[in-house]
């Protein structure tokens, strides 16, 4: 055979293989079944070309070769690469992509820190779990229990070892309850320091049997950082079809039973539908307001003072709004005072300084300080200024646009404790202002210890104003006081015309009322004020 042809045959064969190599990355484009529509017809093809190579081959074996045969086997060469080459760099990118999107879907249903199933992916099972448990061949639903389990004083480990240390620790509880489930079992993180185990054709005898052990794991201090940190847990049982058939149903009764424990300082409480202890409302109420900081329900609405000489803008108070269908009716004060009777009002109070920070790309336009409402729970915790200072820090607000308004009451519940909060809190430039003055008991001259740059007059004292009454000279004194005091004077709920000339009459320096202005949004306070800052009085 001449050598144009040998030539010929082995660039064309080379062709074939090449083609063929084509068949690997195809194969595993074709497996995944997000490939696009399209490839098998290619594949198709390039059984043809093989075909068609092949055909070609065997023509230039039984006739010699021509020039021309020898620049049509060279071409088909290229033809075997270009197809190898192409078919190898789609498998790779195509491939590239889907393991880009695996992993965002895989986050959006997973918790990033511990790598658990996150409530959304929890909730996904639970209700293909309830959906089948229901659909049992026995006729009866099988059981499927619930246990919430919430770390005890997890906020002090995480405010006094900081944050890495705390983010360890719940990477160590994912470990720790990963390991004691059945295969069939699923742990998810709900939120923070809460998981969730679900425990599929489990009645609530083995529910309890689990909720010890888990307990028990917890007895063994966790090594953090080489600190041993003891971490206790709270326990709340709950069994479908028992307690509820639904799941945000089921999930709420084991939350509500989490709560009974923690309260009764109790490692684990089986639901009852009505839970001992603390009326099953209040509980109710409790549960209620934790899901809302974690889901987030909670806004802010902010209501314009005034200073009252210039008409000027000189802040706004933050008021705390929860957008709920359950509590419509629920005012602030409602709900501020069950957060503390049910110890949540810290979190619900850094939920509150979490949002002023948030909001303050927006308030920043407006240049004025936002004073927010504390508890007496607050003052009386010793770790409220680094609290604050934290989120002020990395919000990038400056402290002295910043300000927190407590009541008198709040000042005396842990008089050395709230001295000292006050102190670190005005030392880092802070302003404090004393809310509704007046209604305690306290004299001014003792409230001038704390290092407090306000008073307001409470709404109760402006709305008796315009009667002209008695209190008159008595609030008169308290404002010439708090000026000799270098505070100055605030006064709440100015509702009526003759109530602002009236405070205004008395020395008064700043108003905030419905006649001025109402609580308003955030859009709406920065649309309003952001240009023009003025009330004309
Ligand atoms: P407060 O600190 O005395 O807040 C003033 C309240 O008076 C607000 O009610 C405000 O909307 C209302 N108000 C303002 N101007 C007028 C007026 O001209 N007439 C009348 N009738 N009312 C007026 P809101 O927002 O319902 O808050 C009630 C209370 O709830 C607050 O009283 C405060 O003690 C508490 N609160 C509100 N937000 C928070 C918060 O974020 N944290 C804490 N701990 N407590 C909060
Ligand atoms: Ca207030
Ligand atoms: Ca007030």
């Amino acid at each position: 055979m001449a050598v144009p042809a040998i030539s010929a045959i082995v660039m064309v064969l080379l062709g074939t293989v090449l083609l063929a190599t084509a068949f690997f990355p195809l194969r595993k484009i074709l497996a995944n079944p997000e490939s696009p529509q399209g490839w098998r017809f290619l594949v198709g093809l390039v059984y043809l070309f093989i075909l068609g190579y092949l055909f070609y081959a065997s023509r230039l074996l039984a006739q010699p070769a021509t020039q021309l045969d020898l620049a049509v086997a060279t071409i088909l060469m290229g033809g075997g690469v270009f197809v190898a080459v192409v078919c190898r760099l789609s498998e790779r990118s195509l491939s590239s992509q889907w393991q880009k999107a695996k992993a965002a879907d895989h986050l959006a249903l997973h918790d990033e820190l511990t790598g658990l199933p996150n409530r959304r992916l929890f909730m996904t099972r639970l209700e293909a779990d309830l959906a089948s448990s229901d659909q049992s061949p026995q006729g009866a639903s099988l059981p499927l229990s619930l246990l919430i389990l919430d770390c005890n004083r997890f906020k002090d480990i995480n405010d006094t070892m900081g944050h890495f240390a705390g983010d360890w620790l719940l990477q160590e509880v994912a470990r720790m309850l990963s390991e004691l489930l059945r295969t069939e079992d699923m742990v998810a993180r709900l939120s923070g320091d809460e998981f969730v185990l679900l425990l599929p054709r489990t009645d609530l005898p083995e529910a309890t049997a689990v909720a010890e052990i888990v307990c028990k794991a917890f007895d063994n201090p966790i090594s953090v950082e080489g600190n041993e940190v003891s971490l206790s847990v709270s326990v709340g049982i709950a069994n479908a079809p028992q307690h509820a058939s639904e799941p945000a149903e089921l999930l709420r009764c084991a939350d509500v039973a989490m709560y009974d424990a923690k309260r009764n300082q109790k490692p684990a409480t089986i639901f009852e539908k009505n839970m001992t202890g603390e009326s099953r409302q209040r509980l109710w109420g409790a549960v209620a307001i934790r899901n809302a900081i974690d889901q987030k329900e909670f806004t802010l609405a902010y209501q314009p003072q005034y200073d009252l000489r210039s008409g000027t803008l000189v802040g706004a108070e933050a008021l705390l709004r929860w957008r709920s269908g359950q509590f419509d009716n629920m005012g602030p004060q409602n709900f501020v005072a069950l957060a503390e009777r049910v110890g949540l009002i810290r979190p619900l109070s850094d939920a509150v300084i979490a949002l002023v920070a948030q909001d303050f790309p927006e308030w920043a336009k407006v240049g004025v300080p936002i004073w927010v409402n504390l508890s007496a729970y607050d003052l009386s915790d010793p770790q409220l200024t680094d609290r604050v200072l934290r989120v002020l820090d990395s919000a990038g607000i400056a402290t002295s646009l910043f300000g927190i308004e407590i009541t008198e009451t709040a000042m005396l519940v842990d008089q050395s404790q709230a001295m000292q909060n006050a102190e670190r809190l005005a030392g880092e430039g802070i302003r404090l202002a004393i809310d509704d003055f007046g209604t305690g008991y306290s004299t001014l001259s003792h409230l001038a210890q704390f290092p407090v740059s306000k008073i307001k007059i409470d709404r109760e004292f402006t709305s008796g104003l315009e009667e002209g009454n008695a209190s008159l000279p008595i609030i008169k004194a308290c404002i010439d006081m708090a000026h000799e005091l270098s505070m100055s004077v605030t006064a709440e709920g100015v509702e009526t015309a003759e109530q602002l000339s009236a405070i205004r009459g008395l020395g008064c320096d700043i108003g905030q009322g419905y006649l001025l202005d109402r609580p308003m949004t955030i859009e709406r306070f920065v649309q309003q004020h952001a240009v023009a800052a003025t009330y004309t009085i």
